[in-house]
């Protein structure tokens, strides 16, 4: 087992992965920018140091800062986290030359998966249903519009490097490829430095569900089952749920079954989501598979009962998964709301600062995953995440329950935050039911935040 840990991440999963270290007798290592020296996991840490300014790109993104720390301090292993380097082919490529075992799949595999075209057609090649399109990358709008006209308009065309919704746009007729083409492929060349594109069939009104992954070196693949995670504003999750409402049994097995077979196809090693849209009629195809752990893992660990670090920690060390297929029961409903310090009264802009007096929610079924502590800073510089709210009850109507009374406990004060927005989302009937799609939280904003009072704010 690994003797040190470095932690190449900030805010709440530089936490998260430093629990799971101190768990399990590892010495975490953590690394931070001059606007973090004052963050939890600076000062949670033995060891810290410094990396950089403020800036990502100088910091959390600088491979070279980061591996230099890792040797100066010894470290045998790297956790990236989610975002920064962590879907990064070339700093899991230089971990392992540095002698420092990448906590994730091998670079190649995380190569292949960032390229969606060619993920795509492995899966295709794998019997995985991905969404009808191109077969491959289109080189220019020509190739594109022949392969709309095969599959029929609306058309979504993707950036094979993309994330995050960047550079993808919803083609609805013909006339606009062209122009969507060249704007769509100009920002992924801004974003990524990558222009290739691929063109997919617009799903209408699908829910985004993903599974969960874990695989071995010894030939295992398992899935934890499925997180829900339909709603989403600007393709960013706000809250997710396992299990999801539209899953019948025997779809469960089908999704779960695709999910097992794409990370066979893809060699995969280490924690992964495969990620699928469902149509309305039961229909689901992959969209994306994600190479490391993400934001909303504590969901599946509150179903599974299982420390999904640990089992990664466990995986790049070389261990067998401490469980097998048969042994994974899920229980009850588990439910998370993402906490983000942004002011949804004046769309959603940043809401950075110090914050003053904190109260975080606890009591029975409720975990609270957060690097915020009274008086820190809510540095500017990075994403806006401040807290996760997670839940677990016996049912989904408890699990809302839990979460509401949860969120009615939580008090961060500076920073504004979305939390009445979320708090006023577990009383709309629609969700209630859990009839909602990727759509939904965007149709119904207006309404809910006429509830939640933050469409009525005076402007500050
Ligand atoms: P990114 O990596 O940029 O987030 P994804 O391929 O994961 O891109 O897609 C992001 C979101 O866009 C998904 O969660 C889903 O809501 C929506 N989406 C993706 N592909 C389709 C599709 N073919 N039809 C409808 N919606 C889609």
């Amino acid at each position: 087992m690994f003797h040190r840990i470095l932690i190449a991440n900030r805010g709440e999963i530089a936490l998260r992965v430093l629990r799971a270290c101190r768990e399990m007798d590892i010495e975490p290592v953590t690394v931070y920018s001059e606007a973090d020296r004052e963050a939890l996991h600076v000062q949670l840490a033995e060891r810290a140091y410094c990396i950089g300014p403020a800036r990502a790109a100088e910091s959390y993104l600088d491979r070279d800062a980061i591996l230099t720390v890792a040797r100066a301090a010894g470290c045998d292993a790297v956790h990236p986290g989610y975002g920064f380097l962590s879907e990064d082919p070339a700093f899991a490529d230089a971990c392992a030359a540095a002698g420092a075992t990448f906590i994730g799949p091998p670079g190649d595999v995380i190569r292949t998966m960032g390229c969606k075209a060619a993920a795509r057609k492995l899966m295709r090649e794998a019997g995985v249903p991905v969404v009808p399109g191109s077969d491959g990358p289109v080189a220019g709008p020509e190739e594109a519009r022949a392969a709309a006209d095969t599959v029929g308009y609306p058309v979504l065309l993707k950036a094979s490097a993309g994330g995050g919704g960047r550079g993808m746009r919803r083609v609805d007729r013909p006339e606009q490829l062209e122009p969507l083409f060249h704007e769509a492929r100009g920002e992924a060349l801004a974003c990524f430095g990558d222009g290739e594109m691929y063109l997919e069939k617009l799903i209408p009104d699908p829910r985004h569900i993903e599974v969960q992954i874990l695989a071995d070196r010894q030939g295992h693949v398992i899935h934890l089952g499925e997180r829900e995670c339909s709603l989403q504003r600007r393709r960013q999750k706000l809250l997710e749920e396992s299990p999801s409402r539209a899953l019948s049994p025997a779809l469960r097995e089908a999704m779960t079954a695709a999910a097992v077979a794409a990370a066979r196809a893809a060699g995969y090693e280490n924690a992964g989501t495969v990620e699928f849209v469902l149509d309305r009629e039961g229909n689901f195809y992959f969209i994306e598979m994600n190479t490391r752990i993400q934001v909303e893992h504590p969901v599946t660990e509150l179903v599974t009962g299982l420390d999904l670090v640990r089992e990664q920690i466990r995986i790049a060390a070389g261990l067998p998964l401490s469980v097998s297929q048969e042994e994974v029961a899920l229980r009850g409903h588990a439910m998370e709301c993402r906490i983000n310090a942004e002011d949804p009264a004046h769309d959603f802009r940043p809401s950075p600062g110090r914050v003053g007096f904190l109260h975080l929610p606890g009591g029975c079924g409720v975990r609270v995953d957060t690097g915020l502590y009274p008086g820190c800073e809510l540095p500017p510089y990075y994403d806006s995440l401040a807290a996760k709210v997670i839940v677990h009850a016996p049912t989904r109507l408890e699990a809302i329950r839990r979460m509401r009374r949860s969120l009615e406990e939580l008090v961060i004060e500076g920073p504004r935050t979305n939390t009445d927005l979320l708090h006023q989302l577990l009383y709309h009937p629609d969700f209630i039911r859990g009839s909602y799609d990727t759509g939904f939280l965007e149709r119904e904003l207006d309404t809910l935040l006429a509830w939640s009072g933050s469409g009525e704010e005076e402007s500050t």
